[in-house]
């Protein structure tokens, strides 16, 4: 639909992107995203790792190790949410994102989007992983469990919830209780905010065809529209390798992802991106 105005311009300070990684990660996937978006939104950018590494801590202050166990269970992955909410809580700012290590924000389309919302109300904003409601089996006392169903946000495309909402979850997402919440579902960390917001909250996700993972078909996403798109993704989707499909600035040997192709189409002042003759 056509751009609703803007409720409220916002600036550096009032966002927080909490950027999921892991150590094994710094160099195969966070590097790329420091030498692209991340450059250009360092105030904004918030990195959550679980290992020590001076080479990180060289390029940005907001390094956060989150002392969480570097092991992709659901229990690491929920500690380092949990992690990311404290901290996004603490910092005061209007909005919360979360991204993965293998997504390319699109900070100005990301400001636009969330201008668009008022950040006091209860706004959750991403795309559902999933063409229906999660079924799941809620734990709710002593050998006791009862179904229970909702939409969630996947965490792979990411997604963005208002300070406003962000302060009501506090009870099942401040301190250890996000840890103990995501064990009454027994879901990942991206399906326990999706529980939290609209299960015991009762606050609908609102989607936005604008948010990309790599368990899309990325290529269905035009050049012609990365202006618009808030957050696109690499990797595999159907056991083949997936990204946006351009014709930009590097070749897909040089630029498998893409994102510095995109980078540079988005952002063409950047140093290392080819220039036209400027004579
Ligand atoms: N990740 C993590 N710990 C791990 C493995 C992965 O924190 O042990 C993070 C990773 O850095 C990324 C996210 O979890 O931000 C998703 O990982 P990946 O893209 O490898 O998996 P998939 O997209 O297939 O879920
Ligand atoms: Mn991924």
């Amino acid at each position: 639909g056509a751009p609703r105005p803007p409720a409220e311009p916002l600036g550096p300070r009032d966002v927080f992107i909490a950027v999921k990684t892991t150590k094994k990660f710094h160099r195969a996937r966070l590097d790329l995203l420091l030498e692209t978006w991340i450059s250009r939104h360092k105030e904004m950018t918030f990195i959550f790792t679980d290992g020590e590494d001076e080479v990180l801590a060289r390029h940005t202050d907001n390094v956060i190790n989150t002392n969480c166990s570097a092991a992709h269970s659901r229990q690491a992955l929920s500690c380092k949410m949990a992690v990311e909410y404290d901290r996004f809580i603490e910092s005061g700012r209007k909005w919360f994102c979360h991204v993965d290590d293998d997504n390319y924000v699109n900070v100005r389309a990301l400001l636009r989007l969330l201008a668009s919302y008022p950040h006091t109300q209860d706004v959750y904003l991403g795309k559902p992983s999933l063409d229906r409601p999660i079924q799941a089996t809620e734990r709710v006392g002593e050998g006791e469990v009862r179904p229970v169903h909702f939409w969630f946000a996947t965490g792979g495309a990411g997604f963005c919830i208002s300070r406003g909402l962000a302060l009501k979850m506090s009870p099942w997402a401040s301190g250890g209780h996000f840890l103990s919440t995501a064990e009454r579902i027994r879901l990942p960390d991206d399906c326990t905010v999706g529980y939290i917001v609209e299960a015991l909250l009762g606050v609908p996700l609102t989607r936005s065809g604008l948010f990309h993972s790599h368990l899309e078909n990325l290529q269905q996403v035009s050049a012609a529209e990365l202006h618009e798109q808030v957050t696109l993704s690499y990797g595999m989707f159907e056991n083949k390798r997936n990204a946006i499909h351009m014709k930009g600035a590097f070749s897909v040997e040089a630029d498998p992802s893409r994102f510095r192709s995109i980078h540079c189409h988005l952002y063409p002042d950047t140093p290392w991106c080819p220039h036209p003759a400027a004579f």
